[in-house]
């Protein structure tokens, strides 16, 4: 069983899951290829110089994939409680998780199987969204929501910030005090 699994590897869910397996956290990250990021120019990513969207993503699968995050290529079809955790079904196998993080995007299918609430967007194009609390949580414990999906500003960097926002409190949460990731540059000698 997986503690993590991430549905949708955009900047949202790719963020997540850096945190989680950079964490040491087992994490598994799905992706469905549905995806808008794709067709974007980004130029208004803090610390990110022009980048097109394909590359945008490539890369934050890259970091995931670097701290152990197993990514799979698979539309998620259908998550349920299972035992102590979650079965997810994708068109090209089953897995088990202890914890969900849903990063799907503009898609809230997954939501009605699984009982968690949603409520109508409130940004421009957005539809449907996943029913969040402050910390990212949802009304099914174990699963949580982040980017897109969960109501916030459809820009890049506000969509990979709660990614990894919801990944902290979902971090902090298992450990039962704040999680804090913090690498420190080495000084010349
Ligand atoms: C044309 C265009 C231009 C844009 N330009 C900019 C810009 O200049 N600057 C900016 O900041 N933002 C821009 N954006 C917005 C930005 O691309 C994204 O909207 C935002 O970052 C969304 O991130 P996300 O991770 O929440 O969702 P997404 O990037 O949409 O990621 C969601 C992921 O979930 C996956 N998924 C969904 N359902 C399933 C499922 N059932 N199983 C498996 N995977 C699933 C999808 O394949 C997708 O990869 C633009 C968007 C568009 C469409």
């Amino acid at each position: 069983m997986y503690d993590v699994a991430v549905i949708g590897s955009g900047p949202a869910g790719a963020s997540a899951a850096i945190f989680t397996a950079k964490a040491g956290k087992k994490t598994v990250m799905f992706d469905g290829d549905l995806g808008v990021t794709k067709r974007a120019w980004v130029r208004n990513h803090y610390g990110v110089v022009d980048v097109d969207g394909p590359n945008l993503v490539a890369t934050g699968k890259q970091q995931a994939q670097q701290f152990g995050t197993e990514s799979v290529e698979a539309k998620v079809t259908s998550v349920s409680k299972s035992g102590d955790g979650f079965k997810i079904v994708t068109e090209s196998g089953e897995y088990e998780a202890a914890n969900v993080i849903v990063a799907t995007g503009f898609w809230t299918d997954l939501a009605d199987n699984l009982g968690v609430k949603t409520k109508d967007g409130t940004e421009p194009r957005v539809k449907t969204i996943i029913d969040v609390d402050a910390e990212g949580r949802t009304n099914v414990p174990g699963v949580w929501a982040a980017g897109t999906v969960a109501g916030v500003s459809v820009h890049t960097i506000v969509t990979a910030g709660d990614g990894a926002r919801v990944a902290i409190n979902l971090l902090s949460e298992l450990a039962g005090s704040r999680y804090v990731d913090h690498d420190v540059l080495k000084q010349p000698e």
